[in-house]
């Protein structure tokens, strides 16, 4: 993608909630990249890009999106740079785009967990105030099975660490992702985490098989069976009845779902567990999820 004399390294990913962010490509690629289920990044080498480099793209950015108060740092995990490497970027921003409102990025628990305390206040003194984690799961049987480099426990240490010096965090969890094994536990154990956290935002997307079921498979570290439509309903419908939260924005509208739910939890458990009921009643049988266009 071109945009005026800015190149971004493609493909390039935002989440929803950053649509109308100016785009920073901080890092190329995720610096993990291990993920079974993700195949984002799979082209890319990663790599962190100079200040020197990321200046003079700052300014023009802040020219191109005059009045734009958020800005979100890709690539993959744009967090996994020291904070040593993040103040000057985050200074910049806040120096070329004059009052920001929100500076972003996708982050690992474990991103979190390699910066001091104080250094995730200076952070987030400086306008990085939300980071955006795909913790995928809460169960730790599968999340070895995906080999996302995480466990229940350094993903609650990472994500209550940057909340307590003041981050939001939005959660991300994959409906599907364990398959016909797995479902329950993982809907459970997900729960579990979720309310261990109390994140700002919550959302669900659904696995999807950009290259297939087969490639899944052979990645997937152990017999993975996919979900029907109203298996990913029912599996959805266990989570949600296993959290127990206070005040945190859930949404299930990524283009990978079949069903767009929008609520608080728990407020709007009820109305969201009847909505999703009423999917169960009405899905057709035995029918599985097509995989959308998107990586
Ligand atoms: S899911 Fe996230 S951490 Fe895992 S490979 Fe993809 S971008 Fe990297």
């Amino acid at each position: 993608m071109t945009f005026s004399q800015i190149t971004y390294v493609e493909p390039v990913f935002r989440p929803p909630g950053e649509a109308s962010s100016a785009i920073l490509q901080t890092t190329i690629g995720c610096s993990w990249n291990r993920c079974t289920f993700c195949e984002m990044y799979t082209s890319k080498k990663f790599k962190a890009r100079n200040i020197d480099d990321l200046k003079p793209e700052i300014e023009l950015l802040s020219k191109i999106y005059k009045g734009v108060r958020k800005v979100f740092l890709a690539d993959g995990n744009a967090f996994v740079l020291s904070a040593k490497n993040l103040i000057p970027v985050l200074t910049e921003i806040n120096r070329q785009f004059g009052k920001i409102q929100r500076i972003s990025s996708y982050a690992l628990p474990k991103d979190i967990l390699n910066k001091s305390d104080s250094e995730l206040q200076k952070l987030r003194s400086l306008g990085l105030k939300l980071l955006y984690l795909g913790i995928e799961t809460g169960d730790d049987e599968l999340l070895k099975l995906i080999n996302k480099g995480e466990t229940y426990n350094s993903t609650i240490d990472g994500i209550l660490k940057a909340q307590e010096a003041g981050i939001d965090t939005s959660i991300m969890i994959i409906n599907g992702l364990g398959g016909k094994k797995y479902s329950t536990q993982h809907a459970v154990n997900s729960a579990k985490i979720i309310n261990r956290i109390n994140p700002k935002y919550l959302s669900t997307l659904t696995l999807s098989f950009p290259y297939g079921l087969e490639h899944f498979q052979k990645r997937f570290n152990g017999k993975y069976s996919p979900l029907t439509i109203t298996e990913h309903f029912k599996e959805l419908k266990t989570f949600i009845t296993h959290t127990e939260l206070n005040s945190v924005i859930y949404r299930s509208d990524h283009i990978s779902n079949n069903l767009v739910l929008k609520g608080i939890l728990s407020k709007d458990k009820k109305k969201l567990i009847d909505v999703i009921n009423m999917a169960i009643d009405i899905a057709p049988k035995d029918v599985y999820p097509s995989t959308p266009s998107i990586l």
